[in-house]
């Protein structure tokens, strides 16, 4: 049962369309089988390229259709209501941004119409250490210039995807923390060849999680990476990731939006369809108002998360409002997802309902790919003026 939506949440109706139709032959067993056994969802982002939606935020010069963030989140909205799961295939619309804000133009030329084609598949982000978590400036992969090339040693944890890119954006220490004039400068971004990496310096170990995410462990034993893959300046590579946060922020978001409208649109239909004590269950106020509830805070987060798109395609600074969309529409889609739970009763946990898949995949959330903390944590220094705590 498809719900009423708010009008401003109702953009690009011509491309939901068209997502929604290309997820519905990609029903619950196609998910159900690759969740049980971990598996690449290979012929769902297979689908997703050929039809263009993965290079909507790709300038049209360089063979995208050169659409804003808006129209991207239209896209992740549509998949995650649909039941389907964009986490496999999101990075690949955002992560060339790194690229093409910061690339040179034969780095454009090069990488961002293969990218595009999916020729090149750029899904795989290389930031989190294990001894650093949140804390970034902490990291110690360290790539040491020799000559015309950088030799990188380190490790990574949960970079997703790694397995399925042909191509990662790593950042990487290139000065050491106590050198560097501030903690967040003598950090660097290398553009990775993972298909000559693997097995040559680079090892890819996976990590079983509670959802299918496709994400691993990366050791790097002085894997060699041409020097021609710096991009931009050397030292300056934490402020070319930070510039991509607030897209991958709106964007996670949107997929929340999209999950909670699933647990609210299942919710709804089997409340009014099951009975017992001679009626349907969705008759009762203690089953409609925790239905309704999750509607009203979704609303609500949908709404920032409109709002942050919007500013970014307005060339507008929005790390504030992409964080508040981020938290509010993964706290508003964990809401949705117990309530979805709980209106079920026990099918709600049976696997061919898809509700305890969903639950697990949108719970991720509030941790990756930043946590409700840190959120809590700009807000309160850098709106509100509080002291640092940190
Ligand atoms: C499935 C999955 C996929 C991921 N994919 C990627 C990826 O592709 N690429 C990538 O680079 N990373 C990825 N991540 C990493 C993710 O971004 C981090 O897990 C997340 O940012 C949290 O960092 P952490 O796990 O190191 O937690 P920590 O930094 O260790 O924090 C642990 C907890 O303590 C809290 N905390 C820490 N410091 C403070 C403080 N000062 N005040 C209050 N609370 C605090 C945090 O909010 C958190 O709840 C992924 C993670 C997962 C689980």
């Amino acid at each position: 049962m498809a719900l009423p939506v708010l009008a401003m949440t109702q953009s690009h109706p011509e491309i939901r369309e068209a997502v929604r139709k290309l997820c519905e032959g990609f029903p619950g067993e196609y998910w159900r089988a690759l969740d049980r056994e971990r598996a690449y969802p290979t012929a769902f982002v297979q689908a997703l390229t050929q039809a263009g939606f993965l290079s909507v935020l790709i300038p049209e010069e360089y063979g995208g259709s050169g659409l804003g963030l808006g129209a991207a989140t239209a896209v992740l909205e549509e998949i995650h209501r649909s039941g389907c799961n964009g986490g496999a295939c999101h990075a690949q619309m955002y992560t060339m941004g790194t690229i093409l804000r910061h690339g040179s133009a034969e780095q454009k030329a090069r990488y961002l119409p293969k990218i595009a084609s999916g020729e090149l598949r750029l899904q795989a982000f290389g930031v989190t250490e294990p001894t650093a978590g949140t804390d970034t400036t902490r990291i110690s992969t360290f790539a040491r210039r020799e000559g015309d090339k950088y030799v990188v040693n380190g490790q990574k944890i949960w970079i997703s995807r790694a397995e399925h890119s042909d191509l990662m954006v790593l950042l990487c220490r290139t000065t050491p923390r106590e050198e560097a004039k501030k903690p967040s400068d003598g950090m660097s971004v290398l553009l990775v060849d993972m298909r000559d990496a693997v097995g040559k310096g680079l090892t890819i170990r996976p990590i079983r999680t509670m959802l299918n995410h496709a994400t691993t462990e990366l050791f790097f034993d002085n894997l060699e990476v041409p020097a021609e893959n710096l991009i931009g300046q050397e030292g300056q590579g934490f402020r070319y990731i930070i510039d991509g946060m607030n897209a991958e922020r709106i964007l996670i978001a949107s997929e929340c939006i999209g999950d909670g409208r699933f647990f609210i649109d299942r919710a709804s239909a089997y409340a009014g369809e099951r009975e017992v004590f001679g009626r349907s269950i969705g008759q009762n106020q203690g089953v409609q108002f925790p239905i309704a509830r999750a509607y009203v805070q979704l609303s609500a987060a949908a709404l920032m998360v409109e709002k942050a798109a919007g500013m970014f395609d307005a060339d507008e600074p929005c790390g504030t409002e992409a964080n508040m969309a981020k938290m509010l529409a993964s706290e508003a889609s964990w809401a949705a997802a117990d309530m979805c739970i709980q209106t079920h009763g026990g099918f709600g946990f049976a696997e061919e309902y898809d509700i305890e898949r969903k639950f697990r995949e949108t719970r991720l959330y509030q941790v990756a790919p930043i946590s409700t903390n840190l959120i809590l944590s700009h807000v309160a220094t850098h709106v509100l003026g509080l002291p640092k705590s940190f």
